[in-house]
């Protein structure tokens, strides 16, 4: 793990369901319901109030990036989380990063700096059991104003073999039809291309692309993103000057090439911005562009990101 912080991201993302979502609880409750909501209980007395796990959202997030990154990106081979090494090897599938970094041959643990380097891309953002990422994401709670937007509906199971409706497998269900859902996403000590995916992931929110909990394959899950907030802070000395047409990525930010050779960052990390330039505003001991407030310098910095993440996936070589 670097131990600086040179710069973060902070996105501010309003949900609501563009399709009814159901994360089950996993445990009955009173009501009788055989697939109850996820529940979360915020004060004393609480009956409890809808939520989306910070991990769920992680997780489907993870797996959105995963999908997208081995169909653009075949040379980054990213790796998959549900594949060991003790499986059988196959072109197809990579084992998990997790596995071979967090035990090498050689007995000899790797140093964090040559895990995150040879790390794929994914883990090297999301983590593995190897390293801890550099994405968080908090569970996304209601608003105030929402009153509860749960619904009961019948569900029926699918018989495997004939593909109808199981007249045995009949059960009921809780499902989120309405109401908004704030989460917080933050991206520390970003490379450029990492925050290119995270642009990627908030631009696929808004447009449905991303689903979440049960039966997504059923016309269940799928979630409307909006952008409440879209900032970049760099942490540098108030004598640097910032180009603030540009990204800077942490290897564009680090003081000298044997703090970036070890993680493998580049020194020229970091992207030019098309359309409207952001204002760069001192805040304390940081810079900060706060994007989403023109809808048109958010716009230019989404499609500067994505493009430049799609470019720097197309080059990637494992080293
Ligand atoms: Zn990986």
């Amino acid at each position: 793990m670097l131990r600086k912080l040179v710069n973060h991201a902070e996105v501010v993302v309003v949900l609501e369901p563009a399709e009814p979502l159901l994360i089950a609880s996993g445990i009955p409750n009173a009501s009788g319901i055989d697939l109850p909501f996820v529940l979360t209980y915020r004060g004393a007395g609480d009956r409890g109030e809808p939520y989306l796990p910070g991990s769920s959202l992680k997780g489907v997030l993870r797996s959105h990036s995963e999908r997208i990154s081995r169909t653009l990106a075949p040379d980054a081979r990213v790796c998959d989380p549900h594949f060991h090494k003790t499986d059988q090897q196959t072109h197809e599938r990579i084992a998990f990063c997790g596995d071979w970094l967090s035990k090498p041959r050689s007995g000899e643990p790797f140093d964090s700096a040559t895990v995150y380097r040879r790390s794929c891309p994914i883990c090297r953002t999301f983590g593995s059991t190897a390293c801890r990422g550099r994405l968080a994401i908090g569970d996304a709670h209601l608003g105030d104003s929402n009153a509860c937007p749960l619904e009961r509906r019948d569900g029926v199971g699918i018989d495997r073999f004939s593909g109808g409706a199981s007249r045995r497998a009949k059960f009921e269900m809780q499902v989120l039809t309405r109401g908004t859902l704030q989460t917080r996403i933050r991206l520390e000590n970003f490379e450029d291309w990492q925050l290119g995916l995270l642009a990627l992931l908030c631009r696929d929110l808004e447009d449905e692309q991303v689903s979440i909990g049960h039966a997504t394959t059923r016309g269940l899950g799928r979630l409307r993103g909006t952008l409440s907030r879209f900032d970049v802070s760099y942490i540098v000395p108030p004598s640097r000057q910032l180009d603030h047409t540009r990204v800077h990525g942490v290897g564009s930010l680090l003081g000298d090439s044997s703090e970036r050779g070890p993680y493998g960052y580049r020194d020229d990390d970091g992207f030019a911005l098309d359309g409207a330039p952001p204002t760069l505003n001192t805040r304390g001991i940081r810079r900060v562009i706060s994007l989403a407030d023109d809808p048109r310098v958010l716009r230019g910095f989404l499609d500067s990101a994505v493009a430049h993440w799609a470019r720097r996936m197309d080059e990637w070589r494992v080293s």
